[in-house]
């Protein structure tokens, strides 16, 4: 990891100078929240933004996206593929959501490798910028091991007063500063250690305490499957799904078919999907095998918190806290799930 101090004045122009040559994606102001879009200067970002209520996953896995277009003509069918990829900045991007896209990055690569995800990735410089005070009251991250960015970014920048202090995991985000960058000194290093140590106490001030160790979060699911919490909560459940949208780890999606009319052409679209709604594990016949609410609460938990931490070693919440912001009930925080479940054993 190489690590450099770049003066803010000089970031911003660089900004304002990629904004003109291609396309830079930042947390801009909407209306009374912030949402992710393209700018034409520096001086649009919020900084230390509030969460955003979508994540950056919509610019690599967008909520519609046509995977293929097909027309039959002349006793030939015609196929067309994937869509071009543009080159693009994405700026501003939370730790909890590096975390989220570090997760994505390996899940669309797995067993059968997802071109219209993995080029778009490519295509992507990561730029990642320190949350230096919890930047939602529901964040969940520093419990959820969501706040470290653990390197997923081509570079992360730190506000340390008059500068930022840089970080680049790649080539690609070494390049990104070069010609404005000058390297770390000790008392830079020092700075970091201070502003890391105070934002770290402020996160562990606001957020609630996971009860049971992280490590022993699998575990504990896996030995509570028929914990009353899940029949509790689940009746609570309206079915919105609302929680699955704006989850930076949610990527189960529907495909869906739409033939023209004139039946010699159409595409093949993918659109989000989500498991807690009523419709996503009902199969042909008419059956459904999550027809319960309580058991579409518990895949969803465990999905995040058992399945693909026993896969991948690590939890699939990272804290972002959106889905307990979005949830009109209350009901779906992993975290407190957890909590409960371990207060309440069975
Ligand atoms: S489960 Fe909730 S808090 Fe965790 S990453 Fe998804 S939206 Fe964020
Ligand atoms: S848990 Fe909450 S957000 Fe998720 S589907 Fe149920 S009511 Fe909607």
């Amino acid at each position: 990891m190489k690590q450099f101090i770049i003066k803010k004045p000089k970031l911003f122009e660089l900004i304002d100078k990629l904004a003109r040559e291609t396309t830079v994606i930042a947390p801009v102001k909407q209306e009374n929240f912030t949402s992710f879009a393209p700018i034409t200067s520096a001086a649009e970002i919020v900084w230390g933004a509030p969460q955003t209520v979508i994540p950056p996953k919509q610019f690599l896995y967008p909520q519609s996206e046509d995977l293929l277009a097909y027309e039959f003509g002349n006793g030939e069918a015609r196929i067309t593929g994937l869509n071009a990829v543009k080159e693009r900045v994405l700026f501003g991007v939370h730790p909890c959501d590096l975390n989220a896209i570090g997760q994505m990055d390996r899940i669309w690569a797995e067993k059968n490798p997802d071109a219209n995800y993995l080029e778009k990735r490519k295509a992507i410089t990561l730029v990642g910028v320190d949350c230096l005070a919890p930047c939602s009251s529901d964040a969940i991250c520093l419990r959820l091991n969501g706040l470290d960015p653990k390197g997923r970014f081509d570079l992360f920048l730190t506000d340390i007063g008059s500068a930022f202090y840089a970080e680049a995991a790649t080539k690609k985000g070494e390049a990104l500063v070069e010609g404005l960058r000058a390297p770390a000194k000790a008392a830079d290093g020092k700075r970091l250690t201070a502003v890391q140590k105070k934002r770290t106490a402020l996160f562990d001030k606001q957020e609630k305490k996971l009860l049971p160790k992280y490590k022993d979060l699998s575990k504990l699911m896996k030995a509570n499957i028929d914990h009353p919490v899940w029949e509790e909560r689940g009746k609570l459940c309206y079915g919105c799904g609302s929680c699955n949208m704006v989850c930076p780890t949610c990527y189960c999606f529907d495909v869906q078919d739409y033939m023209h009319v004139s039946l010699v052409k159409g595409v093949r679209s993918r659109v989000w999907d989500g498991c807690m709604t009523e419709e996503f594990a009902k199969v042909a016949s008419g059956e459904n095998f999550r027809e319960d609410r309580s058991h579409r609460l518990r895949h969803r938990t465990y999905r995040k918190l058992n399945y693909l931490y026993d896969k991948w070693g690590e939890s699939f919440c990272t804290g972002c806290g959106r889905c307990v912001k979005a949830c009109l009930t209350k009901i779906v925080s992993p975290l407190e799930i957890a909590n409960e479940i371990y207060s309440r054993k069975i």
